[in-house]
């Protein structure tokens, strides 16, 4: 599943495309990528409006254009680009949108991703929590939100009205570098941990960004080969192998519904 340096990524490589131009059709394959807008409404709200912006929030891409809002979702499988032409042998084109002599197309094996339509922000921004690249991510409100909330810590990064874009291999790997163990409760967490613990999002978010942004084409992008590979990774995926720190034997375990990776000796609860 694209994780949020990956979704950072694609953002930046069709934006660059869209930035002034605007949609002159939209071709669907797949009508339930449309989660809750018709091919009318682009016809009235989004066809020949211009594109002032494209930027990511939490997992959404957003096309900003101007009196309405196209937020994108991935989900599991999404691709999302930008070609001189549509490859009809494709089997997984969701849907397409024309613009110039381009076009924007959305590839969706498992078709779970979707198009949205809003008139603003407001409907995501009420159920997402802090941007972690932002500068509201600080110290203070890190130390404040964590304190105040009696929850286990794997659970709460994942909660994404909490920090919202953290996924599986981000959390695993920012929790080892803090050394806290994943079943701590946040707020019985030292708070040099936790500041530890912000700088270590910050730092593996920010470097999967960077590698992703040197690897990455638009024609030829396969998430498969980004986050897993790009991150120099510590911990997710290496059960059974020495922990690069203190050479203990990295373990695996259920938590939070989800295969948890952890240095047993470096994060005690
Ligand atoms: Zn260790």
């Amino acid at each position: 599943m694209p994780e949020l340096p990956e979704v950072e990524t694609v953002t930046k490589s069709i934006k660059r495309h869209l930035i002034g131009e605007s949609f002159s059709s939209m071709t669907v394959h797949w009508k339930k990528t449309l989660h809750n807008f018709t091919p009318n409404d682009f016809n009235n709200k989004v066809k020949s409006r211009k594109v002032k912006d494209v930027y990511r929030r939490a997992k959404y891409i957003v096309i900003d254009l101007d009196e309405v809002i196209m937020p994108v979702h991935l989900r599991m499988t999404g691709k999302l680009y930008v070609s001189n032409l549509v490859d009809t042998t494709k089997k997984h084109i969701s849907l397409y949108l024309q613009f110039n002599d381009k076009y924007l197309i959305f590839e969706d094996t498992r078709k779970f991703g979707r198009f949205y339509l809003y008139e603003n922000m407001n409907f995501l921004n009420n159920k997402l929590g802090v941007e972690p690249l932002s500068s509201n991510f600080t110290e203070n409100w890190i130390l404040r939100n964590m304190k105040s909330r009696n929850r286990q810590i794997k659970q709460l990064l994942f909660d994404q009205s909490f920090i919202c874009g953290l996924g599986n291999i981000y959390i695993d790997e920012a929790l080892w570098m803090a050394k806290i163990h994943p079943l701590s409760i946040s707020s019985a967490i030292p708070s040099r941990k936790i500041i530890t613990l912000r700088k270590a999002i910050i730092k593996v978010l920010g470097d999967s960004i960077k590698l992703g942004g040197t690897t990455i084409r638009d024609y030829t992008y396969d998430f498969s080969y980004v986050g897993n590979y790009a991150l120099n990774l510590n911990v997710f995926g290496k059960q059974g192998g020495a922990c690069s720190r203190c050479n203990s034997i990295i373990l695996k375990d259920k938590i939070a519904q989800r295969g948890t990776h952890y240095c047993p000796e470096c994060q005690k609860i």
